[in-house]
């Protein structure tokens, strides 16, 4: 299998674009209200990188982009994942590569963020993901396993991040960081389908 991760990555800029409102909406009842900037303007950066600089590994760009440009807690947080994915690339694109990559990525999130699953952040959205992936999963109950944990997030208090301050207000909505963890492989899902 192998997906074009150029594509991959356009496809979730242009998935934060649409998103935007309802990402920046949750961010806005939860915390502080810049997911969606984030997110959207992280992967724009992402996608005029990827044009000026063709030949480079795309998730390795990715990484660079949101290590050292995007802000908010989740810039760092993702930029982990991309850094994950893009090493396990570099050995083969395969399912077992793609499973690989977000294994080490969610890792490397909780280490750095030490949030368990069930406290309401992307944690929520990428554990499913990547059970799903290794379980061998087709790319689209993937994304729904995603979108699913994403979405179980409503019924969570937060016990991580700026939304943990603010205690039931956000309670029957989303994480909005689990709902953007969500779209990048709704986005993988969609590459494959091309
Ligand atoms: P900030 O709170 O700094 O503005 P963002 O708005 O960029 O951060 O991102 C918020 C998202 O980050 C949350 O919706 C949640 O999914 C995620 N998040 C927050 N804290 C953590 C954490 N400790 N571990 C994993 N994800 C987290
Ligand atoms: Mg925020
Ligand atoms: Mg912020």
């Amino acid at each position: 299998m192998t997906i074009d991760r150029h594509l991959v990555l356009r496809t979730y800029a242009q998935a934060a674009h649409t998103a935007y409102d309802t990402l920046t909406s949750l961010d806005q009842l939860s915390g502080d209200g810049d997911f969606g900037d984030n997110l959207r303007e992280g992967l724009d950066l992402v996608v005029s990188a990827l044009a000026a600089r063709p030949a480079e590994p795309p998730f390795a760009v990715a990484a660079e982009v949101f290590l050292d440009e995007v802000g908010g807690t989740s810039g760092p947080l993702l930029g982990l994942l991309f850094q994950e994915i893009a090493g396990a690339l570099a050995a083969g694109d395969d399912r077992a590569a793609w499973a690989a990559g977000v294994r080490e990525g969610l890792a490397a999130i909780q280490r750095v963020g030490e949030a368990e699953p069930g406290d309401r952040t992307m944690v929520d959205a990428l554990v499913p993901a990547r059970d799903a992936l290794e379980a061998g999963e087709d790319l689209r109950d993937v994304a729904l396993a995603a979108l699913a944990g994403a979405r179980a997030t409503a019924a969570l208090r937060a016990r991580r991040g700026r939304a943990s301050y603010v205690g039931e207000r956000a309670v029957g909505f989303a994480d909005p960081g689990a709902l953007g963890v969500a779209l990048l492989f709704w986005s993988l899902a969609r590459a494959q389908d091309r």
